[in-house]
Protein backbone atom coordinates (compact mmCIF):
# COMPACT_ATOMS: atom_id res chain seq x y z
CA UNK A 1 0.00 0.00 0.00
CA UNK A 2 1.28 3.58 -0.85
CA UNK A 3 0.81 5.34 2.90
CA UNK A 4 1.80 8.89 3.17
CA UNK A 5 2.34 9.27 6.64
CA UNK A 6 2.48 12.24 9.05
CA UNK A 7 6.22 12.36 10.99
CA UNK A 8 9.85 11.38 10.55
CA UNK A 9 11.62 11.04 14.11
CA UNK A 10 9.10 9.93 16.30
CA UNK A 11 8.72 6.36 17.94
CA UNK A 12 5.95 4.88 16.06
CA UNK A 13 6.84 7.41 12.83
CA UNK A 14 10.33 5.30 12.50
CA UNK A 15 8.52 1.96 12.96
CA UNK A 16 5.84 2.71 10.10
CA UNK A 17 9.00 3.35 7.88
CA UNK A 18 10.43 -0.02 8.64
CA UNK A 19 6.96 -1.44 7.11
CA UNK A 20 8.50 -0.56 3.67
CA UNK A 21 10.11 -4.05 4.24
CA UNK A 22 6.85 -5.69 4.07
CA UNK A 23 6.40 -4.19 0.91
CA UNK A 24 4.60 -0.81 1.40
CA UNK A 25 5.73 2.76 -0.02
CA UNK A 26 6.34 5.12 2.47
CA UNK A 27 6.39 8.46 2.51
CA UNK A 28 7.28 10.36 5.67
CA UNK A 29 6.67 14.50 5.82
CA UNK A 30 8.89 15.62 8.99
CA UNK A 31 8.14 18.69 10.60
CA UNK A 32 10.79 20.64 8.33
CA UNK A 33 8.32 19.84 5.85
CA UNK A 34 5.04 20.35 7.41
CA UNK A 35 5.54 21.61 10.27
CA UNK A 36 1.86 21.00 12.55
CA UNK A 37 2.16 23.95 14.67
CA UNK A 38 0.87 25.69 11.05
CA UNK A 39 -2.12 24.18 10.35
CA UNK A 40 -3.17 26.09 7.11
CA UNK A 41 0.47 25.99 6.31
CA UNK A 42 1.03 22.12 6.54
CA UNK A 43 -2.30 21.48 4.87
CA UNK A 44 -1.17 23.01 1.62
CA UNK A 45 2.30 20.91 1.93
CA UNK A 46 0.70 18.29 2.55
CA UNK A 47 -2.07 18.86 -0.52
CA UNK A 48 1.29 19.29 -2.70
CA UNK A 49 2.53 16.26 -1.71
CA UNK A 50 -0.54 14.27 -2.44
CA UNK A 51 -0.32 15.11 -5.96
CA UNK A 52 3.31 13.85 -5.86
CA UNK A 53 2.74 11.13 -3.95
CA UNK A 54 -0.29 8.77 -5.01
CA UNK A 55 -1.01 7.76 -2.09
CA UNK A 56 -3.55 4.96 -1.04
CA UNK A 57 -4.08 6.08 2.98
CA UNK A 58 -2.78 8.84 4.95
CA UNK A 59 -1.22 7.94 8.74
CA UNK A 60 -0.65 10.79 11.00
CA UNK A 61 1.72 9.42 13.98
CA UNK A 62 2.91 13.27 14.47
CA UNK A 63 1.83 14.81 17.50
CA UNK A 64 2.85 17.29 20.50
CA UNK A 65 3.94 14.75 23.25
CA UNK A 66 5.40 16.60 25.68
CA UNK A 67 2.42 16.07 28.18
CA UNK A 68 3.88 18.63 31.13
CA UNK A 69 4.97 21.15 28.16
CA UNK A 70 1.81 21.24 27.11
CA UNK A 71 0.20 22.60 30.45
CA UNK A 72 1.84 26.27 29.83
CA UNK A 73 1.32 25.98 25.67
CA UNK A 74 -1.94 24.82 25.26
CA UNK A 75 -2.61 27.08 22.41
CA UNK A 76 0.71 25.62 20.51
CA UNK A 77 -0.08 22.01 21.10
CA UNK A 78 -3.79 22.34 20.08
CA UNK A 79 -2.74 23.98 16.83
CA UNK A 80 -0.86 20.32 16.53
CA UNK A 81 -2.67 17.96 18.36
CA UNK A 82 -6.48 19.57 17.41
CA UNK A 83 -6.61 22.33 14.64
CA UNK A 84 -4.03 20.19 12.59
CA UNK A 85 -5.64 16.75 12.51
CA UNK A 86 -9.05 18.05 11.46
CA UNK A 87 -7.75 19.91 8.53
CA UNK A 88 -5.43 16.49 7.83
CA UNK A 89 -8.80 14.40 7.78
CA UNK A 90 -10.49 17.03 6.03
CA UNK A 91 -7.55 16.53 3.43
CA UNK A 92 -8.27 12.90 3.27
CA UNK A 93 -11.30 12.87 2.75
CA UNK A 94 -11.83 15.22 -0.18
CA UNK A 95 -8.98 13.33 -1.94
CA UNK A 96 -10.85 9.96 -1.06
CA UNK A 97 -8.17 8.25 1.24
CA UNK A 98 -8.65 6.55 4.26
CA UNK A 99 -7.56 8.27 7.40
CA UNK A 100 -5.93 6.81 10.62
CA UNK A 101 -4.72 8.97 13.59
CA UNK A 102 -3.38 7.67 17.00
CA UNK A 103 -4.94 9.15 20.21
CA UNK A 104 -4.01 8.42 23.74
CA UNK A 105 -5.28 7.06 27.10
CA UNK A 106 -4.84 10.61 28.45
CA UNK A 107 -8.20 11.62 27.36
CA UNK A 108 -9.47 9.79 29.89
CA UNK A 109 -9.98 10.83 33.75
CA UNK A 110 -8.73 7.45 34.79
CA UNK A 111 -11.12 6.72 37.45
CA UNK A 112 -12.24 3.26 38.36
CA UNK A 113 -9.93 -0.34 37.97
CA UNK A 114 -11.60 -1.53 34.45
CA UNK A 115 -11.18 -1.00 31.17
CA UNK A 116 -12.36 2.39 29.24
CA UNK A 117 -14.44 1.15 26.10
CA UNK A 118 -13.58 3.23 23.30
CA UNK A 119 -17.51 5.07 23.68
CA UNK A 120 -16.70 5.86 27.44
CA UNK A 121 -17.38 9.27 28.39
CA UNK A 122 -13.79 11.10 27.69
CA UNK A 123 -12.66 13.64 30.51
CA UNK A 124 -9.11 14.91 30.44
CA UNK A 125 -6.97 15.63 33.36
CA UNK A 126 -4.94 18.03 31.57
CA UNK A 127 -4.24 20.16 28.63
CA UNK A 128 -2.07 17.58 26.24
CA UNK A 129 -5.15 15.16 26.85
CA UNK A 130 -7.38 17.60 26.13
CA UNK A 131 -5.74 19.15 22.85
CA UNK A 132 -5.86 15.34 21.92
CA UNK A 133 -9.38 15.30 22.46
CA UNK A 134 -10.06 17.82 20.08
CA UNK A 135 -7.90 15.82 17.62
CA UNK A 136 -10.50 13.21 17.61
CA UNK A 137 -13.58 15.22 17.24
CA UNK A 138 -11.70 16.52 14.49
CA UNK A 139 -10.72 13.65 12.62
CA UNK A 140 -14.76 12.17 13.25
CA UNK A 141 -16.30 15.35 12.19
CA UNK A 142 -14.62 15.60 8.30
CA UNK A 143 -16.86 11.91 8.58
CA UNK A 144 -14.54 10.61 5.76
CA UNK A 145 -16.65 8.47 3.29
CA UNK A 146 -13.44 6.89 2.11
CA UNK A 147 -12.94 5.68 5.89
CA UNK A 148 -11.49 7.21 8.97
CA UNK A 149 -10.17 5.25 12.20
CA UNK A 150 -8.81 7.05 15.99
CA UNK A 151 -6.10 4.59 17.66
CA UNK A 152 -5.98 5.09 21.00
CA UNK A 153 -2.95 3.51 22.96
CA UNK A 154 -1.19 3.95 25.86
CA UNK A 155 2.95 4.24 27.39
CA UNK A 156 4.61 3.85 24.21
CA UNK A 157 8.28 2.43 23.77
CA UNK A 158 10.47 1.54 21.65
CA UNK A 159 14.57 2.16 20.56
CA UNK A 160 14.22 5.59 19.67
CA UNK A 161 13.57 9.25 21.26
CA UNK A 162 12.79 9.13 24.91
CA UNK A 163 10.67 6.63 26.28
CA UNK A 164 10.43 5.12 29.83
CA UNK A 165 12.05 1.95 28.52
CA UNK A 166 15.31 3.97 27.72
CA UNK A 167 14.84 6.08 31.12
CA UNK A 168 15.10 3.11 33.44
CA UNK A 169 17.77 1.44 31.23
CA UNK A 170 19.91 4.79 32.05
CA UNK A 171 18.84 5.01 35.55
CA UNK A 172 19.25 1.34 36.52
CA UNK A 173 22.56 1.41 35.39
CA UNK A 174 23.54 4.54 37.83
CA UNK A 175 21.40 3.66 40.75
CA UNK A 176 21.13 1.00 43.05
CA UNK A 177 17.10 1.64 43.66
CA UNK A 178 14.70 3.63 41.86
CA UNK A 179 11.42 4.58 43.42
CA UNK A 180 8.65 4.00 40.72
CA UNK A 181 4.83 5.20 40.65
CA UNK A 182 2.80 1.93 41.27
CA UNK A 183 -0.62 3.29 41.73
CA UNK A 184 -1.24 3.80 37.72
CA UNK A 185 -2.05 1.00 35.99
CA UNK A 186 -1.93 0.47 31.93
CA UNK A 187 -0.49 -1.49 29.05
CA UNK A 188 2.77 -0.96 27.87
CA UNK A 189 2.47 -0.28 24.00
CA UNK A 190 5.28 -1.33 21.33
CA UNK A 191 5.95 0.87 18.48
CA UNK A 192 6.47 -1.68 15.66
CA UNK A 193 2.88 -2.99 17.25
CA UNK A 194 1.16 0.15 16.65
CA UNK A 195 2.89 0.60 13.75
CA UNK A 196 1.67 -2.54 12.18
CA UNK A 197 -1.96 -2.00 13.82
CA UNK A 198 -1.67 1.41 11.71
CA UNK A 199 -1.49 -0.40 8.41
CA UNK A 200 -4.28 -3.24 8.93
CA UNK A 201 -6.54 -0.27 9.94
CA UNK A 202 -5.82 1.37 6.80
CA UNK A 203 -5.89 -1.65 4.36
CA UNK A 204 -8.87 -2.63 5.72
CA UNK A 205 -10.46 0.55 5.87
CA UNK A 206 -9.28 1.08 1.87
CA UNK A 207 -11.37 -2.08 1.57
CA UNK A 208 -14.26 -1.63 4.21
CA UNK A 209 -15.03 1.89 5.30
CA UNK A 210 -17.18 1.30 7.56
CA UNK A 211 -14.69 -0.68 9.57
CA UNK A 212 -13.55 2.78 11.10
CA UNK A 213 -14.56 4.69 13.93
CA UNK A 214 -12.48 5.23 18.01
CA UNK A 215 -10.67 1.47 18.51
CA UNK A 216 -8.20 0.71 21.16
CA UNK A 217 -5.08 -0.53 21.04
CA UNK A 218 -2.43 -1.35 24.17
CA UNK A 219 -0.15 -4.05 24.88
CA UNK A 220 -0.94 -6.64 27.37
CA UNK A 221 -1.26 -7.82 30.45
CA UNK A 222 -2.00 -4.50 32.60
CA UNK A 223 0.43 -3.53 34.58
CA UNK A 224 1.64 -0.61 36.87
CA UNK A 225 4.69 1.87 35.70
CA UNK A 226 6.75 -0.01 38.67
CA UNK A 227 5.89 -3.44 37.46
CA UNK A 228 7.04 -2.38 33.87
CA UNK A 229 10.61 -1.21 35.61
CA UNK A 230 10.90 -4.51 37.28
CA UNK A 231 10.76 -6.13 34.06
CA UNK A 232 13.06 -3.97 32.19
CA UNK A 233 16.13 -4.62 35.07
CA UNK A 234 15.02 -8.31 34.61
CA UNK A 235 15.87 -8.48 31.16
CA UNK A 236 18.34 -6.41 30.76
CA UNK A 237 19.92 -8.13 33.75
CA UNK A 238 20.36 -4.65 35.52
CA UNK A 239 20.59 -4.97 39.51
CA UNK A 240 18.46 -2.26 40.58
CA UNK A 241 15.81 -2.58 43.26
CA UNK A 242 12.37 -1.19 42.26
CA UNK A 243 10.62 0.54 45.51
CA UNK A 244 6.84 1.35 44.39
CA UNK A 245 5.74 4.79 45.31
CA UNK A 246 1.71 6.11 44.94
CA UNK A 247 2.01 9.08 42.23
CA UNK A 248 1.53 11.42 45.11
CA UNK A 249 4.96 11.43 45.61
CA UNK A 250 6.01 11.20 41.96
CA UNK A 251 4.50 14.90 41.43
CA UNK A 252 4.13 16.26 37.90
CA UNK A 253 2.99 19.65 36.17
CA UNK A 254 0.07 17.38 34.29
CA UNK A 255 -1.81 15.35 36.23
CA UNK A 256 -1.31 11.46 34.76
CA UNK A 257 -4.47 8.98 35.09
CA UNK A 258 -4.44 6.00 37.48
CA UNK A 259 -6.21 3.85 35.32
CA UNK A 260 -5.16 4.00 31.90
CA UNK A 261 -6.80 0.06 31.04
CA UNK A 262 -8.38 0.21 27.68
CA UNK A 263 -10.83 -2.36 26.43
CA UNK A 264 -9.30 -3.10 22.87
CA UNK A 265 -12.12 -5.99 21.95
CA UNK A 266 -13.22 -4.29 18.82
CA UNK A 267 -9.95 -3.56 17.57
CA UNK A 268 -9.20 -7.26 17.51
CA UNK A 269 -12.85 -8.04 16.10
CA UNK A 270 -12.90 -5.29 13.46
CA UNK A 271 -9.33 -5.45 12.21
CA UNK A 272 -7.72 -8.93 13.50
CA UNK A 273 -5.26 -7.08 16.01
CA UNK A 274 -5.22 -8.63 19.33
CA UNK A 275 -3.35 -6.99 22.09
CA UNK A 276 0.13 -7.24 21.57
CA UNK A 277 2.11 -8.62 24.56
CA UNK A 278 4.50 -5.93 25.89
CA UNK A 279 7.07 -8.29 27.04
CA UNK A 280 8.07 -9.54 24.04
CA UNK A 281 8.15 -6.16 22.53
CA UNK A 282 10.59 -4.95 25.28
CA UNK A 283 12.81 -7.82 24.53
CA UNK A 284 12.77 -6.79 20.64
CA UNK A 285 13.55 -3.42 22.13
CA UNK A 286 16.32 -4.93 24.41
CA UNK A 287 17.91 -6.34 21.62
CA UNK A 288 17.76 -3.70 19.36
CA UNK A 289 19.51 -2.07 21.75
CA UNK A 290 22.40 -4.13 22.63
CA UNK A 291 20.55 -4.82 26.19
CA UNK A 292 18.87 -7.95 26.83
CA UNK A 293 20.90 -10.25 28.90
P1 LIG B 1 7.09 11.09 19.49
O1 LIG B 1 7.11 12.16 20.51
O2 LIG B 1 8.13 10.02 19.51
O3 LIG B 1 7.14 11.75 18.04
C1 LIG B 1 6.33 12.85 17.74
C2 LIG B 1 6.25 12.99 16.25
O4 LIG B 1 5.44 14.14 16.00
C3 LIG B 1 7.58 13.24 15.57
O5 LIG B 1 7.62 12.49 14.37
C4 LIG B 1 7.56 14.74 15.28
O6 LIG B 1 8.09 15.17 14.07
C5 LIG B 1 6.10 15.01 15.15
N1 LIG B 1 5.81 16.38 15.48
C6 LIG B 1 5.83 16.99 16.69
N2 LIG B 1 5.55 18.29 16.58
C7 LIG B 1 5.33 18.51 15.26
C8 LIG B 1 5.01 19.66 14.50
N3 LIG B 1 4.85 20.86 15.05
N4 LIG B 1 4.87 19.52 13.16
C9 LIG B 1 5.05 18.33 12.57
N5 LIG B 1 5.36 17.21 13.23
C10 LIG B 1 5.51 17.31 14.55
O7 LIG B 1 5.63 10.46 19.51
P2 LIG B 1 5.17 8.93 19.52
O8 LIG B 1 5.65 8.27 18.27
O9 LIG B 1 5.48 8.35 20.84
O10 LIG B 1 3.59 9.13 19.45
C11 LIG B 1 2.82 8.75 18.32
C12 LIG B 1 1.36 8.98 18.64
O11 LIG B 1 0.99 8.21 19.76
C13 LIG B 1 0.98 10.43 18.97
O12 LIG B 1 -0.27 10.71 18.40
C14 LIG B 1 0.85 10.42 20.48
O13 LIG B 1 -0.05 11.41 20.92
C15 LIG B 1 0.32 9.02 20.70
N6 LIG B 1 0.58 8.48 22.03
C16 LIG B 1 1.86 8.46 22.52
C17 LIG B 1 2.11 7.94 23.76
C18 LIG B 1 3.50 7.88 24.31
O14 LIG B 1 3.68 7.30 25.40
N7 LIG B 1 4.50 8.40 23.62
C19 LIG B 1 1.01 7.38 24.60
C20 LIG B 1 -0.29 7.42 23.96
C21 LIG B 1 -0.47 7.94 22.72
P3 LIG B 1 9.58 15.05 13.55
O15 LIG B 1 9.69 13.62 13.18
O16 LIG B 1 9.72 15.91 12.35
O17 LIG B 1 10.40 15.51 14.72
Amino acid sequence: MRLLVLGRSGQVARELARVADDGHEIRLVGRDEADLSQPEAAAEVVRGLLREFPAQAIINAAAWTAVDAAEAQEAEALAVNGTSPALLARIAADAGLPFVHISTDYVFDGAGETPFSPDAPTAPLGAYGRTKREGEIGVAQAANPAGWAVLRTSWVFSAHGANFVKTMLRLGAERDTLRVVADQIGGPTPADAIARACVRIAETLAAEPAMGGIHHFSGAPDASWADFAREIMARAGLPCRIEDIPSADYPTPAPRPLNSRLDCRSTEEAFRLARPDWRDGLDRVLTNLGARV
